[in-house]
């Protein structure tokens, strides 16, 4: 079981965002520091799954949503293509132990 995190705060909604997505499972909000013109992190609304890894194993039909959703937001938001990109473990960069997609688009 993944320890509560910021994300598991905006889940909550002890911390405000703007979000561009709110399914019963998932919510979609953009990055706080972009690394492209379109930045938007997909996050699944349990706190269940810390990283990708676990997340497939666990609950793939989960991540299947996850990749739904990325490819509405990049027709949305950007040219329909992009970037997925979920870093996995520490020595990856990950960052936030609650598992989540950045979806990157728009004049990559
Ligand atoms: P990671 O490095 O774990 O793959 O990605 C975490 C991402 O979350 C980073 O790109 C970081 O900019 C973003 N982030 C961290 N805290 C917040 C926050 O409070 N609000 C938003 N919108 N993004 C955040």
């Amino acid at each position: 079981m993944a320890e509560e995190t910021v994300f598991g705060k905006i889940v909550s909604g002890e911390i405000p965002v703007e979000k561009l997505v709110d399914t019963d499972r998932v919510i979609a909000f953009r990055d706080i520091a972009p690394q492209a013109p379109v930045h938007i992190l997909v996050v699944p609304k349990t706190i269940a799954y810390a990283n990708v890894t676990e997340l497939a194993a666990g609950d793939p039909a989960l991540l299947a949503e996850m990749v739904k959703v990325a490819q509405e937001l990049a027709k949305e938001y950007a040219d329909g293509d992009f970037r997925l990109v979920f870093n996995n473990g520490a020595n990856a960069g990950q960052t936030v132990f609650h598992v989540h997609a950045h979806v990157l688009a728009g004049g990559l």
